[in-house]
């Protein structure tokens, strides 16, 4: 196949299902509508095992029977709420709407390249899934790539995830956990009850001794934590009743994050003295890679996504470890791999924009990617 004849006669069609799918309102855990919208696309392209399954992935498949099966994925969320106005404004080679690059954009491109495959008789020799998954974003949790590994787990020997920049790559896994904790005291009034418990006061203390914590560190392993969000209280002459934050640590070791987890459950542990109650709910679980990951095959995937992408960009590749849904993978050592087919910035901002004529350049990367894979090329 000429890639740049292909991804020529694609240019027009890939921009305007670019437009289409933006405009559609796609938050974690209500992707429903994008979900339909992509499963008549393919079910037009006459993809007939195309399905959406529970978690709202749209599921289908090319190419001949094999027991292994390479995956591509592009995530059909976004971080933006409902109700969010998604103007779709074009400007030159500037395409502005929340949502255009993270990660619609890259999802077009894979499903043009996935119509084009099924129109045109181009039958891989492996066989390869394509999913528009969910909640990649926040905390929809990788709820979409759980499933297809639930699913299919075993048989993935692969995956590739279209979601990054022309600049980076990410093969590497930022595990984290994220909690809202929320302390529970008598309160009472400032002056006539003062020496009561203040909700405010325990959480300061929480917060305290995570600050205090020395980050473990293994080999060049990166470890943080963080205090995101803190409200509570009813007025300044109130002793505080309740309090809660949004709290988390990251780590892209598996040993580092454990080590972690340790430590903040002692710390909201010895809290539990301090009030009536103290509620910790785990609102967020991404998993890091496992030690047991086949790593050559990684270091394979990572060379070819590496090569691919920077001949058809022109731009030098950074590595990167990241919090994407190669998570899910690399927890059960499976290799994945998350790379570009579109470029864009201002991402999770209602700003946030994509080079148009970067669709065309996704387009050559996406399918010769495929073709490779699928043992066409
Ligand atoms: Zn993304």
């Amino acid at each position: 196949m000429n890639l740049e004849e292909f991804s020529n006669s694609l240019f027009d069609e890939v921009c305007l299902l670019h437009k289409e799918l933006c405009v559609i309102p796609a938050p974690s855990h209500f992707e429903d509508k994008r979900a339909e919208y992509i499963l008549n696309y393919l079910k037009d392209a006459g993809i007939n095992n195309a399905y959406i399954d529970k978690a709202k992935n749209v599921v289908c498949t090319l190419g001949e029977e094999s027991e292994k099966i390479a995956l591509f994925e592009a995530h059909s969320d976004t971080v933006f709420p409902m109700e969010t106005p998604l103007n779709y404004i074009v400007e030159d080679d500037i395409i502005k709407c929340p949502g255009a690059g993270d990660d619609t954009g890259s999802l077009a491109v894979m499903l043009c390249c996935v119509k084009y495959m099924a129109q045109n008789n181009i039958v891989p020799k492996k066989k390869i899934m394509f999913v528009a998954n969910s909640c990649e974003e926040g905390l929809g949790n990788l709820k979409g790539t759980r499933k297809i590994f639930k699913d299919y787990g075993n048989r993935i020997d692969r995956m590739y995830s279209f979601d990054s920049s022309f600049k980076k790559i990410v093969n590497k896994s930022v595990g984290s956990h994220r909690y809202e904790v929320t302390a529970i005291t008598e309160g009472g009034h400032s002056f006539g009850m003062f020496g009561n418990r203040n909700a405010i006061s325990v959480l300061a203390r929480i917060i305290n001794d995570i600050y205090s914590i020395e980050v473990p560190k293994i080999g060049n392993s990166k470890t943080t934590y963080n205090v995101g969000i803190i409200s509570g209280g009813t007025s300044v002459n109130t002793i505080a009743q309740s309090a809660s934050m949004l709290c988390e640590y990251r780590s892209d070791n598996v040993d580092c994050l454990a080590e972690m987890k340790n430590k903040f459950e002692n710390i909201f542990k010895n809290a539990e003295q301090l009030c009536i109650e103290l509620k910790v709910e785990l609102v967020g679980d991404r998993p890091c890679m496992s030690n047991s990951m086949d790593m050559d095959t990684l270091e394979k995937i990572t060379k070819k996504a590496i090569r691919i992408q920077s001949k058809h960009t022109n731009c030098a590749v950074e590595l990167d470890s990241g919090s994407t849904d190669c998570n899910i993978p690399h927890s059960l050592g499976i290799p994945a791999v998350a790379l570009s087919n579109c470029n864009w910035g201002g991402i999770h901002t209602t700003g946030e924009w994509i080079e148009k004529s970067s669709l065309k350049t996704g387009l050559k990367i996406t399918m010769e990617l495929i073709l490779e894979e699928g043992g066409l090329l």
